[in-house]
Parts: C-alpha cells; structure tokens; sequence
C-alpha cells in the first residue's frame, strides 16, 4: 500500500516559482556538519567569548574549504541583499568581526 501523495498542479508551480534561482548545492559539506558552526557571533548574547567565536567560525570556514559546491555557494552569496547573511560563515566567507580584517575570505 502506497501512502504517497500526489500534489496538486499548484503547489508543482509555486515550488517551481520559489525555487527558481537557487543553485544546485547538492553534496554541500555543511550538511553534515553542526549548523551552529556558521552562526554570526551575537554580542548581546554574550554566551559565548569573541575569541571562541572566531575559533568556531574558523572550523565553518574550513568545512566550506572541503566542499565541493563552495564556488556556486559563493556565487549565490555574493548575490544576497539579506544583510543577516553577513554576519554568518557561507561560501568561506569570513564575517567581518571587529578586530578581522574587512574583506578577509575563504582559505
Ligand atoms: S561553501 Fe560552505 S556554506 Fe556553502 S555549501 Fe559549501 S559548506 Fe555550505
């Protein structure tokens, strides 16, 4: 017995339209790794030391250095309006944390 839906000729097209755009970053490193290694650093939270934070952003930035899709992931950051993205590790990108110098990278 087969419990599979079938999904309504909307729903096809509006993933169609929402997915439009969006790179293929099949086989991505990051999938296996712990999401909160790419996490911006909060000050306000103050659970955690700048210093740590740097460490744990340095770990994000060497996944994305092993990964296979890093330039399309790259391609599709650079091309991001979304200024929250700038504060986490994506395509290598370091965030620019005080005391880093502005526009330092990947590996
Ligand atoms: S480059 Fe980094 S953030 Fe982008 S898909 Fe690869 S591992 Fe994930």
């Amino acid at each position: 017995m087969s419990h599979a839906k079938t999904l309504e000729p909307g729903v096809v097209s509006l993933l169609s339209e929402v997915l439009a755009g969006q790179p293929n970053l099949s086989g991505a490193a990051c999938v296996d790794a712990d999401p909160r290694l790419f996490d911006g650093w909060l000050p306000r939270e103050r659970t955690e030391s700048f210093d740590a934070a740097k460490a744990r952003q340095e770990r994000a930035v060497a996944v994305c250095g092993r990964c296979p899709v890093r330039a399309d992931c790259r391609t599709w950051i650079n091309d991001q309006p979304d200024r929250h993205l700038a504060a986490m590790v994506v395509g290598g990108r370091r965030p620019n944390l005080p005391g880093r110098k502005k526009g330092t990278t990947e590996r």
